[in-house]
Parts: structure tokens; sequence; C-alpha cells
């Protein structure tokens, strides 16, 4: 059993959750704690013993919200970079900070373990102090969660290769990021090369390194202001047909919702 749910995906909060029958990680917590216990009692989930570690992306505040005050209730590790950790000290979104002794640091490309899981970090170009994306391997099985990306580099192209379940961010249109409200530096900031990957992106990059390993693909982070998940999935499901790489029943590409959790999934 490996499965995976996301509780919300975008500025108002992202967190994921993978876990199996021995209990569960998870990626960022931009939520706010009494949602997080929502969910878990919603989805019949052990919210007291099952959660066994929290992997942050980066610093910014619709990923750590809820970090400090999860990882001193369950006594639970929280993995970042040390950047991110330094960040996450001095952010004042993240009210409760992290005891020293629950600090995990990662590094990307050094994989490790929690439990029966396998993580790689990798890293990720962003606007943060710095950010991780995290390949994670349960009984063969490869999940791989990618959000804030500025650009996709080498080593992301070949986690792309090797994951079997993705979740990949689909931040903008870039037709509506041009007309929209956001002022010029803004959305200069957002389309630069350390920003937010746009629909266009990651549909360039599915295709380009789409291979027969891939199974699921999810989109994530989508900007409220500057996307519409019909038109990002779309611009993904038109390129990789066009490409000849058949979607639906064999490919299934999906928008994770904003403020409300997506899922079960069987990862299998
Ligand atoms: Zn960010
Ligand atoms: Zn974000």
């Amino acid at each position: 059993m490996f499965k995976f749910i996301s509780f919300g995906s975008g500025s108002s909060g992202n967190c994921y959750y993978l876990y199996t029958e021995n209990g569960g990680i998870l990626i960022d917590l931009g939520i706010g704690t009494r949602k997080l216990k929502n969910h878990f009692v919603d989805y019949g989930l052990n919210y007291f013993s099952g959660i066994k570690a929290i992997l942050v992306t980066h610093d910014h505040a619709d990923h750590i919200k809820s970090v400090g005050s999860i990882s001193k209730k369950f006594e639970i590790p929280v993995y970042a970079t040390l950047p991110v950790h330094s960040g996450l000290d001095s952010n004042i979104c993240m009210r409760s900070k992290i005891t020293h002794d629950r600090r995990m640091y990662v590094q990307p490309g050094v994989s490790f373990k929690i439990d029966d899981f396998n993580i790689t970090p990798f890293a990720v170009p962003h606007n943060s102090t710095d950010n991780a994306g995290y390949m994670i391997e349960h009984n063969g099985v490869v999940f791989s969660l990618l959000t804030d990306v500025g650009h996709i580099t080498d080593e992301i192209a070949s986690v792309i290769r090797r994951t079997n379940y993705l979740v990949i961010e689909a931040n903008y249109d870039p037709q509506m990021l041009e007309v929209g409200p956001y002022p010029y530096y803004l959305k200069e900031r957002i389309r630069s090369g350390s920003g937010h990957l746009s629909n266009l992106f990651c549909a360039e990059a599915l295709v380009a390194n789409h291979t027969d390993n891939l199974r699921h693909i999810w989109l994530c982070h989508l900007s409220e202001e500057n996307n519409k998940p019909e038109i990002a999935l779309q611009c993904v499901v038109d390129a990789l047909e066009n490409a000849g790489i058949k979607t639906g029943s064999s490919l299934p590409v999906e928008v994770l919702r904003r403020k409300l959790p997506t899922g079960i999934f069987d990862l299998v």
C-alpha cells in the first residue's frame, strides 16, 4: 500500500501526504493545524501517530505555516536544506520554531530513508532562501513532487524521466499573467527563471522528458489570478497528445484543487 492525498495546493496553502500502512510523511504544511486534523479525520487517517516526518520544499509562507507547531505537537523531525532551515528560523509566518534536535538537514542528490520511504532531494530554482523537490521511492514505485519551479534544470529533467507518479507546478497562463492585475515587477518576478513554471513550460518539460515510467500527472500550485484549471489541463494534455503521448486512462492528467483535498490516490 502506498497512497497520496493533496490537502491543498497554491498560494493559500500547500500540503501533501504520502502514506503506507505504517504511517506517512507530510510534504510542506502551509495549511492550519485545525484544517489538517479535520482532513485526517475525514479520510480516516491516524492523526496522532501516523505522521512520521515533515519534508519542507522551501520557506515561503504558503508552504510552512504549521510546520513548527505540528513538529512540536507530535515530536517529529523536519527535513529541509540548511538554508531553508535558517529561513524557517527567521520567518515570522511560522511562529512555533523547530527545536534543534528535530532539524534534519538534507542535500540535493543525497538520498536518505524515513521508515520504508527512500527519499532523494533535488535542487529547484526559485526566489526563496533555497528550494528542494523530493523524489520518494517505496517498494520500487517512484513519486516526485516539484513545486515553485523557476525553470527546468537537467537534474529536474532526469527526475521526471525516473518518476511514476508526478506532481508538477503549472502556475500561470502567460497571456493571463500579461494582461492580469499584478504590478509589472511582480509579473517579471513570476516569469523569471527563479519564479514559477508556466503551463507552457510545464507542458514542454513533460513532453521532452516523458518515458513509459510515467503513470499519473498532477498539476499543482495553480495561480488564482493568472490561471484556470481548465486552461492548465488543456495546455498540458494538448502538448502531450500532439507529441503522440496518449493521456486519459493510460496517463491521467489532473489538477490539484487549491483549497480542498484531492485524493486518495493509490500509487501501485
Ligand atoms: Zn514559493
Ligand atoms: Zn508557493
